[in-house]
């Protein structure tokens, strides 16, 4: 389903809201937020988005935060009850609804309720966080490819276990969600396999939102870094030459300002 039909009533939208800022959300994110009568939204989504819903629909936040909350079960039934009540449902994911974000079981969900469903995706704090803090995730000659990975090792997950070995040896930029509790298993897992101490690394926090924080370190400090920093998340770990252009984009943007 593509076009600039606004939300179809009945139809699960499931909306990607980009990383934070509304300012990022596509013209179709916005389009269906401003014209559905019922959002289920992720703790992650701004305050500032939300203000695009019609004070009319119905409204729900679904965060699945460590102390409990709503489980995957519980939002797929909700989601398919709302449409089949005849709303126009927007379920708004932070980022994009298939970067970790399980969306593949609520538009299977769906699927198995007969309902019609949307995918939009949205811009993904994995490309959009280091981006907004002056990071390439590729940069000619420095990264020839990224890959993106879960910092959060789900015991019932066998596919989250992370093979420091297999990243170790990744020729191209490491971006890490989930990650920050993690940072220092994550960075001695590299070190042991032969990742060198001073490769540089960035912890983007809050991305594109008015409390976004950058902590530059390198592998050797960085679990000591964001400790001292007791930086929060949600944040995106970067690790990899491509962190040093970092002030090489913000030398040129002086330069560009001053012209
Ligand atoms: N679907 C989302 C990711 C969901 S997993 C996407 O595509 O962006 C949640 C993780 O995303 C967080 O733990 C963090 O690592 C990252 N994240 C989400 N929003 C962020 C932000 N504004 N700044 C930095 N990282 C963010």
């Amino acid at each position: 389903m593509i076009g600039g039909s606004p939300a179809a009533h009945g139809t699960v939208h499931l909306v990607g809201a980009g990383p934070g800022d509304p300012g990022l959300l596509t013209l179709r994110a916005a389009t269906l937020l401003s014209t559905c009568s019922f959002v289920a939204y992720d703790r992650l989504v701004e305050a500032a988005t939300l203000t695009l819903i019609p004070p009319t629909a119905e409204r729900t936040q679904v965060g699945k935060d460590a102390g409990g909350g709503w489980s995957q079960q519980d939002v797929n039934q909700l989601l398919v009850s709302a449409a089949r009540a005849g709303h126009a449902v927007v379920r708004l994911k932070g980022g994009d609804p298939y970067v970790f974000g399980r969306g593949t079981e609520e538009v299977a969900a769906c699927v198995a309720a007969g309902l019609p469903v949307e995918v939009v995706p949205g811009a993904s704090s994995a490309v959009a966080g280091p981006a907004a803090a002056g990071i390439p995730v590729t940069h000619r000659g420095v990264a020839a490819g990224f890959a993106v990975v879960t910092g959060h090792e789900d015991p019932a997950d066998p596919g989250s276990q992370l093979d420091h070995g297999v990243l170790a040896a990744f020729p191209g930029t490491l971006v890490f969600l989930m990650g920050l509790r993690a940072v220092g298993r994550i960075a001695a897992g590299l070190l042991a396999h032969g990742r060198p101490p001073d490769t540089p690394v960035a912890v983007v926090a809050s991305a594109t939102t008015d409390r976004q924080e950058v902590l530059e370190a390198d592998l050797a400090s960085v679990a000591d870094a964001v400790e001292r920093s007791g930086l929060r998340g949600p944040a995106t770990i970067v690790v990899g030459d491509v962190v040093r252009l970092r002030s090489l984009a913000r030398t040129l943007a002086a330069a560009a300002a001053t012209a």
